[in-house]
């Protein structure tokens, strides 16, 4: 899951790979790493084991690295502990090539036995570094065969045939100053393109200062990337031409903007984000996802939503959008088990595969076996040009700008804002919803921005709250119906940023079993707005305070019988219930940042996790 930079230009490489790395950091930060090829031809590697700070501090004690082409990474170990010899790039025997890589080689480890008989020598414990040696034996020979432009690539090519599992990378060698290789399997990469000057990453965040010409690659294919062009081709060799793409997020969008924290700012953003996620979707009238007008809903018997974490979430409100207004019958999966499950699926099955990122890579393997299987797919992420958009039989964009901050917030509310403008687009062709309840929905749908805003003004209400909770060492979300999701979501909030162990569980299944942990160190997240399930809410607060359980109760705005029943309230404003879930998560997304702040934790980069995770 680590992030990859390249540059081939004109201007110095060294602060454009670090600037890039900034970027990229949220996708992992066990090490962090640079290769620069001087003008004297010399290959310039400067790595450190932590995080980006600390290859700065080395960069600063020594020798600037000088050059106008080199090569960046940011590490997530998963081959090799996080050390300064496992960290990328990694260079073959000679020092005359080297390579970064995402992904994981699943045959490393014969290959790696193989190039040691053949006399190659090994420096780290990566499944990374079989790649360069391969591309070392295949470039030996094929160098006096053929001095040509393409050699370097060619052996890119050869080498990677030998090769299992997934990859991005990129490799230059110290023969050819003005190229680049890169090549994906599996694994994200990009190429931005610039004025004499050519970028490769694994997302379009670490370039958009630089560009906003994009050009995607595909899985199996080999970029050679110069000052002057960039060529494609397939690993055997055959040309491949891609036309480029502008991206339309600008380069604001990916700094922090005056807040400690992007995950902050990213919550803030939410009310202009939702607004931008609806625009020309949601009409006074109408809902229309122009998206998906051409496709014929009435042919479907059954729908599938996939996706992991919090789009897995965002997935699990909308089964309740599906089924009560579409009447479709919706089976709801985490990607990691749909793929390897043998689920029915066929031309009549519509699956709605969701990725903030575009590359989880247990969605994107799940969204190809329903490819496969003729199924319908709709691809629901945020990042253009994503290998999830590739093949789907429609895309939907979120349009909130990018999401740096590793905890999804602002996507995962524009996930449900766009799921239940699908589910009102599906009712209406398949006749399923009355107009009226449409219009109010609609109407319902396009006050929440404005309501998210009223909510964001209480941050420091939630802050004052979230103080009685910072000493706990668990805690219990609870929720009913469409609560249910967001008493998950809240709970993953707060262990990813907080590292607080905390459980999201429906209400009704607590005295199956996890009422037994209840004490009064153990405080309770309960969902407890306004719906059809609220009395029962109430009766699971009153057995949970039975237990001596402390009670925050997430409530309607109005209602004062809830008071009594727990130790603090959060008022949300009044909206459809079905709704409910797109305020309901705001105070809990702002719970968990102020209890990870106040705890010293780091938020936009907790421990051991990586915001796309591109590996299985
Ligand atoms: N497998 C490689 C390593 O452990 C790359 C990991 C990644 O993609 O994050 O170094």
């Amino acid at each position: 899951m680590c992030g990859i930079i390249g540059y081939v230009g004109q201007r110095a490489a060294t602060p454009i790979l670090i600037d890039g790395l900034h970027r990229l950091e949220y996708r992992g930060y066990d090490s962090a790493g640079v290769a620069v090829l001087s003008e004297q031809g010399e290959i310039d590697i400067r790595k450190r084991e932590g995080k980006l700070n600390n290859l700065l501090t080395l960069l600063e004690s020594a020798q600037p690295c000088d050059g106008t082409l080199g090569v960046g990474h940011t590490r997530w170990a998963t081959h090799g502990g996080p050390t300064d010899d496992n960290a990328h790039p990694h260079a073959d025997c000679d020092g005359r090539i080297v390579v970064v890589h995402n992904g994981i080689i699943e045959n490393y480890q014969l290959l790696r036995q193989q190039l040691i008989e053949g006399g190659h020598v090994f420096r780290s414990q990566t499944d990374t570094e079989v790649i360069v040696h391969l591309i070392e034996d295949e470039y030996r020979a094929i160098q006096q065969r053929d001095n040509g432009d393409s050699s370097f690539a060619e052996a890119v090519r050869r080498a990677l045939q030998h090769v299992e599992g997934a990859y991005a990378i990129v490799a230059f060698c110290n023969d050819d100053p003005d190229l680049l290789v890169g090549a994906r399997l599996n694994a994200p990469l990009m190429v931005g393109l610039g004025e004499g000057e050519n970028y490769l990453a694994s997302d379009i965040a670490a370039m958009l200062a630089h560009t906003r010409t994009m050009l995607s690659i595909n899985d199996g294919e080999v970029v050679a990337v110069r000052r002057g062009g960039v060529t494609t081709r397939a690993l055997d060799g055959t040309l491949i031409q891609h036309e480029p793409f502008n991206v339309e997020w600008d380069a604001d969008s990916v700094t922090k903007g005056g807040y400690p924290h992007f995950v902050l700012k990213e919550i803030h953003e939410q009310p202009e984000a939702l607004s931008h996620a609806l625009v020309g979707r949601l009409g006074k009238e109408c809902v229309s996802l122009p998206e998906l007008q051409h496709l014929d809903f009435t042919k479907f018997d059954r729908l599938a939503l996939v996706g992991c974490g919090t789009a897995f979430y965002a997935g699990m409100v909308s089964k309740y959008y599906f089924e009560q207004w579409a009447r479709m019958p919706v089976e709801l999966s985490v990607a990691s088990e749909f793929r390897y499950a043998n689920p029915v699926l066929n031309e009549k099955t519509l699956c709605v595969f969701i990725s903030q990122s575009g590359e989880t890579a247990d969605t994107i393997a799940s969204f190809r076996m329903a490819n496969e299987a003729g199924a319908t797919t709709i691809a629901l992420t945020n990042v253009q040009g994503s290998t999830l958009t590739r093949g789907a039989s429609a895309v939907v964009y979120l349009q909130v700008g990018p999401e740096i901050g590793v905890v999804a917030t602002k996507t995962f509310t524009a996930q449900v804002a766009l799921l239940a403008l699908m589910a009102l687009q599906l009712s209406v062709q398949r006749g399923t919803l009355d107009r009226q309840e449409a219009v109010q929905v609609s109407d319902a749908l396009r006050k929440i921005p404005q309501q998210i805003g009223e909510l964001l003004k209480h941050s420091d209400e939630y802050k004052g709250i979230a103080e009685h909770y910072t000493h706990c060492h668990s805690m219990f979300f609870l929720g009913r119906n469409v609560g249910y999701p967001i008493a998950l979501e809240g709970a993953l909030k707060l262990k990813e940023i907080s590292y607080i162990h905390a459980e999201g569980y429906a209400a009704g299944e607590l005295k199956h079993g996890p009422i037994a942990m209840l004490d009064p160190n153990i405080p309770v997240v309960a969902i407890a707005t306004a719906s059809q399930t609220y009395e029962k809410v109430i009766s699971n607060i009153q057995e949970v305070r039975a237990r001596q359980a402390k009670v925050l109760a997430i409530a309607t705005q109005g209602d004062r019988n809830v008071v009594e029943h727990c130790d603090d309230v959060i008022y949300i404003p009044r909206t459809h219930e079905l709704l409910t879930p797109l305020l309901a998560v705001i105070p809990l997304q702002l719970f968990a940042y102020h209890i990870a702040v106040m705890l010293g934790r780091d938020v936009d980069q907790p421990r051991n996790l990586a915001k796309s995770v591109t590996v299985e």
